[in-house]
C-alpha cells in the first residue's frame, strides 16, 4: 500500500511523555518479544560481551535480558518516568548523572554499571558520547519515528554501528489508510532505501 496518508504525521515529544504519564503505552510489551528469541542468535552471531543499543527503549525488558546474559545494554529515551519504571519494576538499583555533552539529558545507570540509558532525545546522541554498538533491537523504535524524521534517524543509527554490527529490526505490516500509527507503516523498499 501507499505510506502516504501517514507522511505528514508528527507525533511531539510531549504527546509521547504525555502517554508515559497517563498509563497509555500498550506498546509495552510485559513479556519480552518472541522475535528477539527466535533471532537472538542472529543478534549475537557466536559473540560474547556485546555492546547493544535499544533506540527509543521505554521500558523495554528485553533490556534486563540482554544484560543478563553478559551484554552491555545502552539505551535511549525521552521519559524519565518510562526508566525509573524500567529500574524499579526489575529491582535494580542505580544512579544519576548529568551528560556533559547535552544540555538537559541525564544517564541512569545500573549500579552492576551494565546497563545506561540515557533521557534525551535520540538526535542528541553522537559517537563520540555513546560510543559505537554490536547490536541494534529496533523494536518500535524505527517504526514510532515520525515518517519525516526516517533519514536521519537512519544516518545516525548507521554512524552507530560497528563494522560487523548486526541489526534486528520489528516492523508492522498493515494497511495504512485504516490507522493513523505509531506505530508507522515502513515499507520494506524504503528500509532498503534508507539503511542500504
Ligand atoms: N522500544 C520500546 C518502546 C517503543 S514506543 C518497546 O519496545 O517497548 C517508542 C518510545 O520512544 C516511547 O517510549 C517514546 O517515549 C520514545 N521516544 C519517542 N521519540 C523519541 C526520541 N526522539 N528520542 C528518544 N525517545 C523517544
Amino acid at each position: 500500500p501507499d505510506a502516504g496518508p501517514q507522511r505528514d504525521r508528527v507525533v511531539t515529544e510531549a504527546e509521547w511523555l504525555r502517554r508515559w504519564e497517563t498509563s497509555n503505552i500498550g506498546f509495552h510489551k510485559e513479556q519480552g518479544h518472541p522475535l528477539l528469541q527466535k533471532y537472538l542468535d542472529v543478534l549475537l552471531n557466536g559473540r560474547s560481551g556485546l555492546r547493544i543499543f535499544f533506540p527509543l527503549c521505554g521500558k523495554a525488558v528485553e533490556m534486563k535480558w540482554l544484560a543478563d546474559l553478559g551484554h552491555s545494554v545502552v539505551g535511549v529515551e525521552v521519559s524519565e518516568q518510562a526508566l525509573k519504571e524500567f529500574f524499579a519494576e526489575h529491582s535494580l538499583p542505580y544512579r544519576e548523572e548529568p551528560v556533559p555533552e547535552i544540555s538537559g539529558a541525564k544517564k541512569l545507570q545500573s549500579t552492576s554499571g551494565n546497563i545506561s540509558l540515557y533521557c534525551c532525545s535520540i538526535y542528541d546522541l553522537s559517537s563520540s558520547i555513546v560510543g559505537k554498538f554490536d547490536g541494534v533491537w529496533d523494536r518500535g523504535a524505527l517504526v514510532a519515528v515520525n515518517p519525516c524524521d526516517r533519514q536521519r534517524y537512519a544516518s545516525l543509527m548507521i554512524t552507530l554501528m560497528e563494522k560487523n554490527s548486526s541489526y534486528l529490526l520489528v516492523t508492522v505490516s498493515y494497511d495504512p489508510n485504516k490507522h493513523k500509527g505509531p506505530p508507522f507503516y515502513v515499507p520494506e523498499s524504503e528500509i532498503k532505501s534508507l539503511f542500504g
